[in-house]
């Protein structure tokens, strides 16, 4: 059973069909899946010259509960980004181009919430997150670094040393 979000441009919405009920997932966890993180990278990678220019476009993705993710979809040529989401999807991933709040909007929101997905924000310097639940937070700050996008709230922490008395 698929759906169809319609992403349209300046961080609006329209939802073509009713939610889905979604069970919760936690969804930090799933973030730091290589494939979704990899797509993430790739995402802000693709969406960096609508950080530095009045560009406009929004790319976004979508990943479901294994980790799997979808292509990255643009903005771009009719001014709205169709993304589909099925009964395992859990996320969206999108971007907000230059001259945009890096929080979600009042839209990401009522998207989150309706079609029962969390819904990412990644901006130039930020990871927010409008969780389905209705709750915003940010995930962390985001620097590219060697061609990976660090997300600060994800850093490992280092493990001490363990003892060997
Ligand atoms: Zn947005």
């Amino acid at each position: 059973m698929l759906r169809r979000l319609l992403l349209l441009k300046l961080t609006s919405y329209l939802i073509l069909s009713p939610a889905l009920a979604a069970a919760p997932v936690q969804t930090a966890p799933i973030l730091r899946t290589p494939t979704v993180h990899r797509q993430v990278t790739a995402l802000y990678i693709r969406a960096l010259v609508t950080f530095m220019t009045d560009d406009g476009t929004e790319y976004a993705f979508t990943f479901d509960v294994n980790g799997q993710v979808s292509d990255i979809q643009s903005s771009y040529e009719h001014d709205r980004t169709v993304v589909t989401i099925s009964t395992s999807t859990v996320g969206v991933v999108h971007t907000h181009p230059r001259g945009c709040s890096p929080r979600p909007s009042e839209q990401d929101i009522t998207v989150a919430r309706d079609a029962g997905i969390d819904n990412y924000v990644l901006s130039e310097y930020a990871l927010w997150v409008a969780h389905l639940d209705g709750r915003v937070e940010k995930v962390g700050n985001v620097t590219l670094k060697r061609g990976d996008l660090l997300i600060n709230a994800f850093r490992r922490r280092k493990v001490a040393p363990t003892g060997r008395a």
